[in-house]
């Protein structure tokens, strides 16, 4: 394909004057050398794809810049033997979207060893559903499972429910028979929740413990955390015996106000997790689990659609914590 085909990206630019980010179009030339290139059908907006459209240099450091972390699509032009053009392909994490040019592009070129291809059954929309978020959700299932935590085992709980990560996890750790609690800001979002899967819905307040205590009520054998802070500390002040948390995210905070003692004195687990850079073995296992035994029939429920023009309202939505289940974005533009 010729280096002078044009195509739609929502473009971010460091100026003496702040940062301005709009859609407007960019040739093949202006991607990065890489082995694949690929058609991008959709991708998604995630809590850090927030960050890099505003300039957040935690995330982004070389501009200008496409965010987009996530890209589902087709394999347009290749190097690598196993990815011949027509392929459809998911890529999430790695440097897309950080500092390489991502998926809210038209097109986007990739080093071959990011690409997974995407299973039977699971379209590059609902692959983008899922997207990094699904990605996340699944590796804290599987890092609970992993730890001996068993459906029936007791009441797991979910922060951050509404969101990206969140619902996902609510609604896998339903689907798979766990006991799920979510913990949600958002009143509107309760009918979503129990139709995702939910037993109860408690707010933000009731998981924020401000009293000081080393430990609390033993409560929950199992957590997955998007929000970080005072809340991944209350949760894990609150499991029981052999517990497992599995944290992931720091919309709350990236403190961790927190003795020793629920480790010691209980045995709870911190699980880490970091889907950036997920081994490609447990990528290709949970993207085939997503398309078959794990897959949600509310996908489409907790989905939003939209498009590079609408972009910029959707960040400031999810920048405040207002954005609730997953945003795809075709990346189009009337500009
Ligand atoms: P979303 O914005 O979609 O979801 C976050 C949710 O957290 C919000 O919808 C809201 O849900 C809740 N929330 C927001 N602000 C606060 C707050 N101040 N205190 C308590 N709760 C809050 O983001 P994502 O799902 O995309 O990402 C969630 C987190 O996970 C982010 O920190 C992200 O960086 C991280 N992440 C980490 C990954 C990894 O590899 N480790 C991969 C993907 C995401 P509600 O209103 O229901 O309470």
């Amino acid at each position: 394909m010729a280096d002078d085909v044009s195509f739609p990206c929502y473009y971010v630019q460091k100026e003496a004057a702040g940062v301005r980010a709009e859609p407007t179009r960019r040739t093949l030339a202006d991607l990065p050398p890489g082995d694949v290139l690929v058609r991008v059908a959709y991708s998604s907006l995630n809590y850090k794809d927030g960050l890099s459209a505003t300039g957040n240099p935690g995330v982004t450091r070389k501009f200008p810049h496409v965010p987009g972390i996530d890209a589902a699509g087709t394999v347009e032009a290749s190097s690598a033997a196993d990815l011949r053009p027509g392929e459809a392909v998911v890529i999430t994490g790695h440097d897309q979207g950080q500092n390489t040019w991502g998926g809210w592009a038209g097109f986007v070129r990739v080093p071959a060893d990011w690409i997974v291809k995407l299973p039977e059954g699971l379209s590059p929309r609902d692959a983008m559903s899922y997207g990094t978020a699904g990605l996340t959700a699944a590796q804290c299932v599987e890092a609970l499972q992993r730890r001996g935590v068993i459906p029936g085992a007791g009441e797991v709980i979910v922060t951050g429910a509404s969101g990206g990560v969140g619902s996902i996890a609510v609604g896998l750790l339903a689907k798979l028979g766990y006991d799920v609690t979510a913990v949600s800001g958002k009143p509107a979002a309760a009918e979503l929740l129990q139709r995702l899967g939910a037993r109860r819905i408690v707010g933000r307040g009731d998981v924020d413990d401000k009293s000081g205590k080393p430990l609390l009520a033993a409560r929950y054998v199992g957590a997955v955390d998007t929000v970080g802070g005072n809340m991944l500390a209350t949760l894990l002040k609150s499991m029981q015996r052999g517990g497992v948390v599995a944290a992931c995210g720091l919309v709350g905070g990236a403190e961790l106000p927190l003795t020793v003692f629920p480790f010691i004195l209980r045995g709870v687990d911190l699980a880490g997790i970091d889907s950036v850079e997920c081994p490609p073995e447990q990528r290709r296992r949970i993207w085939s689990n997503l398309a078959g035994p794990w897959s949600l029939p509310q996908l489409e429920d907790l989905t939003t659609e939209i498009t590079l023009d609408e972009v910029g309202t959707y960040v400031e939505r999810i920048l405040k914590g207002e954005s609730t289940g997953r945003i795809v974005v075709r990346p189009t533009t009337t500009r």
